[in-house]
């Protein structure tokens, strides 16, 4: 039979590597909801205009990423490139902002881009994030930050170069256009394609080409096109991450891919990350897209983290915790007909909370034994004819492989002794 592999882009979890994901999200869960922040699910697909109105037509996303098909209605749908479009719908649809504002909300999940496959860029990968949403103070924005911090502190990443700038309003990014657009124009003939159709949609997204990145030296700076509030705002964001002991690096550059950011946009680097893929995540304030999507004007900010980004740089840093063994505890029988006794005190040993494998096929004792070792028991329990007869248990040692014949009543807490390490 043809062996069908996972689709090109895609990889599986196994269960050896699916504990360093756990402890990465349980973190990303710990500290999200420290700050008050709660656990939000929305759909994997999603009306494709979402992403049009709310990503933007001149992004890459949009322009060549996504995965989009018709339903059987007819109705264009898409597997979700990001979260936040979808969050803030949902946020936003159920009345949430009226509840409480701001409304804090965390997410973790799988996210879909037809990039090239390479490290560190897959069709299908993993996000973590969170949105704040309905206020526009630039308190907010260093919070969100300090949760990405404290997120990776908690796993114990170093190293983080976090990268911030100021899109200002709209109104200081039309300044900014045309100054970008007279920077170019006598530039246009030397400009890669993408480039030459952008400068007139989107000339913001020139500075994040790679391959004019020569004519992005030279081009003007945003900051000279902000205005006094927009500068007090960044002023005041770079002020309260001070405050909160981190370190930002201020990159007049930084414009991020997408089309609904204003003010504040950041994004977490990490040199153990090459080029293009050097960013672990980002995010910043988006006050424009509540309205984009048809809603009442909204402001709002929020990042999003690659979790398999983050996990290479963990793993290269030796941060990611060792391997969890399937069970503590592995019972067995010695015939067939000690079955029933054996489950029973899997059952017990269960219910006193050691993770415990059952093995009561018809094989040699000694092969069982072994199998033990390979579920990662520490502990074997060995129900045999006496044993039924004396409603005991043998309970070995794995470590030290001595062992003792105990009542049933006294056999968990001898469990417990021996995971313990005071047997
Ligand atoms: P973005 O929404 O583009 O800012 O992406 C945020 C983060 O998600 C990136 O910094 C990456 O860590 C991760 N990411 C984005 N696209 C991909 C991809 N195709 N494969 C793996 N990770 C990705």
């Amino acid at each position: 039979m043809p062996e069908i592999a996972a689709p090109k882009g895609t990889r599986d979890i196994l269960p050896d590597e699916f504990g360093a994901r756990r402890w990465l999200l349980d973190a990303h869960r710990t500290v999200a909801e420290s700050f008050g922040y709660r656990a939000i699910e929305t759909p994997i697909i999603e009306a494709t205009d979402l992403f049009i109105r709310g990503v933007g037509t001149d992004t890459d996303i949009v322009e060549k990423q996504m995965f989009t098909f018709e339903d059987r209605g007819g109705r264009s749908l898409t597997l979700r490139p990001e979260g936040t479009a979808g969050a803030l719908r949902a946020s936003l649809g159920a009345h949430l902002d009226q509840e409480v504002r701001p409304v804090r909300v965390h997410y973790a999940g799988p996210f879909f881009r037809a990039e090239r496959p390479q490290a560190g860029r897959q069709h299908q990968f993993t996000q973590v994030g969170i949105e704040c949403i309905g206020e526009g103070s630039p308190a907010l924005d260093a919070e969100i930050v300090e949760v990405a911090w404290r997120f990776f502190a908690a796993l114990g990443i170093t190293g983080i170069r976090l990268q911030v700038n100021s899109l200002g309003g709209p109104e200081d990014r039309a300044r900014y256009r045309t100054a970008l657009v007279e920077y170019y124009t006598p530039l246009e003939a030397t400009l890669c394609d993408d480039c030459r159709r952008r400068l007139h949609t989107n000339p913001l997204r020139l500075l994040d080409c790679k391959r004019d990145a020569g004519l992005v030296e030279g081009a003007p700076l945003l900051w000279d096109s902000l205005d006094g509030a927009s500068r007090d705002h960044f002023t005041a964001v770079l002020r309260d991450l001070e405050a909160a002991g981190i370190d930002a690096i201020r990159n007049d550059r930084l414009v991020r891919g997408l089309d609904y950011y204003s003010d504040t946009v950041f994004e977490f680097w990490h040199d153990t990350l090459q080029g293009a893929q050097s960013s672990l995540g980002g995010g910043g304030r988006y006050d424009g897209l509540a309205e984009l999507l048809g809603f009442p004007e909204t402001p709002a900010t929020g990042y999003a983290l690659g979790v398999e980004r983050i996990l290479m740089v963990a793993r290269t840093l030796g941060t990611v915790p060792g391997v969890e063994p399937a069970a503590e505890v592995l019972v067995c029988s010695v015939e067939p007909d000690q079955a029933g006794a054996a489950a029973a005190m899997a059952r017990l040993l269960r219910e006193a909370a050691a993770r415990t494998v059952l093995d009561v096929a018809d094989r040699r004792l000694d092969r069982k034994l072994r199998g033990a070792g390979r579920v990662g028991a520490r502990v074997a329990v060995i129900v045999g004819e006496n044993e039924v007869a004396g409603a005991s248990a043998v309970v070995r040692d794995l470590d030290s492989r001595s062992q003792q014949t105990v009542p049933v009543a006294e056999l968990a807490a001898t469990v417990a002794r021996i995971l313990g390490g005071d047997s």
